[in-house]
């Protein structure tokens, strides 16, 4: 996507309805400081703005995003490009997400254990121990929490009975049975528990 195209072509799209940065500004409801940011290629207006800029010009948002009105062919061409590009960004930041999440658990795990021995090794009083054990089951569990939040929503289960690919809900997800790659699930189209293996994206 070339932003400064889409900003040239926002900038001629409100030339063409003889609207002044201020007065488009106060159409949509931003600053025209905020007009000029996009049009200079600074910035893209965000989703909701897109579909006011778009009724308002009569263009479509592939258009504004392409920065040019299209013919059918392109039409479909620059559609694809949009949700391919769409779909390799989700997928990395899945992955990303994935990766935090296995720090998050190390970590959690690591601190957990060391405060466990520190509590068991050192002559303390028993309170001390006890408290560094709970400490320890705090923070281990925290931190599966934080992964289960980062990792819930990075891709989709797979059901392998009917191939259903869905997202499961939070509580289903963290009481799971799991592998690394696989957890058993309740598939929501054909209702079967099994195991549902992991898909990105
Ligand atoms: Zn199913």
């Amino acid at each position: 996507m070339d932003m400064q195209k889409t900003g040239i072509f926002l900038a001629e799209l409100r030339k063409g309805e003889n609207l002044t940065q201020d007065e488009l500004g106060e159409k949509i409801g931003v600053t025209n400081k905020t007009v000029s940011r996009w049009e200079n290629g600074n910035y893209l207006p965000p989703v909701e703005l897109l579909q006011m800029l778009s009724k308002l010009y009569g263009v479509s948002i592939n258009e504004l995003l392409s920065g040019e009105r299209l013919n059918d062919e392109h039409y479909k061409e620059n559609a694809e490009e949009y949700i391919v590009a769409d779909l390799l960004k989700k997928r990395k930041e899945a992955k990303k997400r994935l990766v935090l999440a296995v720090i998050v658990a190390c970590i959690s795990v690591l601190a957990g254990l060391a405060i466990t021995l520190l509590g068991t090794l050192l002559p303390a009083p028993i309170w001390v121990t006890v408290g560094c054990v709970a400490f320890s089951v705090v923070v281990v569990g925290l931190g599966i929490a934080v992964c289960c939040v980062l990792t819930v929503d990075a891709g989709v289960y797979e059901c392998p009975h009917c191939g259903e690919k869905f997202v499961p809900s939070m509580k289903d997800f963290v009481f799971g049975v799991h592998t690394l790659t696989k957890r058993k699930l309740k598939c929501p189209n054909c209702g079967k528990k099994s195991f549902c293996k992991k898909k990105l994206s």
